[in-house]
């Protein structure tokens, strides 16, 4: 399943909903809707750039 927070927009991916954002740690979860879903596999595609 994929879930973002409402908090620092960070999208990611889990087995079960965490309560936590695992980026700024904000009870902000919640399930990805379509769109947030589709930027998250774009972004698997794409090279990191560090
Ligand atoms: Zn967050």
């Amino acid at each position: 399943m994929i879930y973002t927070c409402d908090n620092c927009h960070f999208i990611f991916s889990r087995v079960s909903q965490p309560e936590q954002c695992p980026d700024c740690g904000k009870y902000a979860v919640r399930l990805a809707d379509e769109a947030e879903r589709q930027e998250y596999e774009e972004r698997l595609k794409e090279p990191r750039e560090i």
